[in-house]
């Protein structure tokens, strides 16, 4: 078990700057989610962790070590890839043990250390399975024993669920949660999708252009982003954002957009005229009758059973709401948007940071 500190850390390519003077620290046993649109450097960085790319500038730490000169096989840490690479010719087995072998380990230790995580893993009964005699679960599962027997201070994983289907998908992401719930080793885990990053994080690293753009709780960065970059890749489907100016109106802040006046928080920090981004998100809008709210038209009803997700038009902006149970709105009706004026996300049109 060990901490990861990132401090001042650069990456180049030649003149092209990758990474950019980024810093954080990820605590013992912590689950840390880097994630971002692709290319952002969310890889890049992991693969510094690891060892598998030079540090430009900075320093990486593990346990409180610098490893920027440190090979790959000397720092401690255990990587599962997207690709999960086993040897054919070996069985589920004796590609677990693979890497102890390497390294000479007694042969009874590397019995016991593949027999504990095939137990953790549920793969006891594959052991003498060929990788192609498995499902793709099961063989990202011996990925994961392969890291498991190693024992290492830290977990890597890089985008490690995207070849498998959407339903095998979220049946792995409560597994590697719960695996990590029961070893608690520290874990820094890439991936492109903010919906694997909330559901897996104890923190989340959100990333953009190789630098950060903001770091939380799953929680914390949905019902506070700081910039609008945050507030549009967090949370599905994504929140609504419109542009407007902040209006005084009868002793209240209003922002004015697509032709209408939409309620804004009552401690909002803004000037008379101020364009502002306004953001709702698609369960913070309340469908009402076309005398309530801010009236929209409907153009898409999309029923799912336990939730209702409708697009509406007002003015030429469509938003997205995302309604509990069932409504009886029909295409081309006149609907109202009744918005709670606490859940509203405002945000500076100049720079897209967060308005007190
Ligand atoms: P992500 O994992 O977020 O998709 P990467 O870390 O893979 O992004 O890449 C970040 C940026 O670095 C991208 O713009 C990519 O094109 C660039 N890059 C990655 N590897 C190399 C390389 N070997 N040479 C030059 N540019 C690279």
């Amino acid at each position: 078990m060990a901490s990861v500190s990132f401090s001042n850390v650069q990456k180049s390519y030649g003149k092209t700057q990758i990474i950019e003077r980024l810093g954080f620290e990820i605590a013992d046993g912590e689950f840390v989610v880097l994630v971002g649109p692709s290319g952002c450097g969310k890889s890049t960085l992991l693969r510094m962790l690891a060892g598998l790319e030079d540090i430009t500038g900075g320093e990486i730490r593990i346990d409180g070590r610098v490893v920027n000169e440190l090979e790959s096989k000397d720092r401690d840490i255990a990587m599962v890839f997207q690709s999960y690479a086993l040897y054919p010719h070996m069985t589920v087995g004796e590609n677990m043990g693979f890497s102890l072998r390497l390294r000479n380990a007694e042969k009874s230790v590397t019995e016991q250390r593949v027999a504990d995580a095939a137990k953790i893993l549920n793969l006891d009964q594959l052991l003498g399975r060929y990788p192609r005699e498995l499902s793709g679960g099961q063989r990202q599962r011996v990925a994961m024993g392969r890291a498991i027997v190693r024992d290492p201070k830290v977990f890597l994983f890089d985008e490690p669920l995207s070849n498998l289907d959407a339903k095998l998908r979220v049946a792995m992401r409560a597994e590697i949660k719960a695996l990590h719930q029961r070893l608690k080793t520290t874990t820094v885990y890439v991936t492109h999708d903010q919906i694997e990053a909330m559901t897996m994080a104890d923190r989340i690293v959100v990333m953009h252009d190789g630098a950060v753009e903001q770091i939380g709780t799953p929680l914390e960065l949905y019902d506070r982003p700081d910039n609008l970059f945050v507030a549009q890749f967090i949370g599905s489907p994504a929140m609504n954002v419109l542009e407007g100016v902040a209006r005084r109106v009868e002793g209240r802040w209003r922002v004015e957009a697509q032709g209408a006046l939409w309620p804004a928080p009552a401690g909002t920090a803004a000037t008379e005229g101020q364009p502002v981004h306004y953001g709702v998100r698609p369960g913070d809008i309340t469908l009402a009758d076309a005398a309530r709210g801010v009236p929209a038209r409907v153009i898409v009803v999309e029923p799912t059973g336990a939730e209702t997700e409708l697009l509406v038009e007002v003015g030429q902006a469509k938003l997205t709401l995302a309604v509990h149970g069932r409504v009886d709105a029909k295409p081309d009706q006149t609907v109202g948007l009744v918005i709670d004026s606490e859940c509203v996300h405002l945000f500076d049109r100049q720079r897209g940071k967060r308005m007190a």
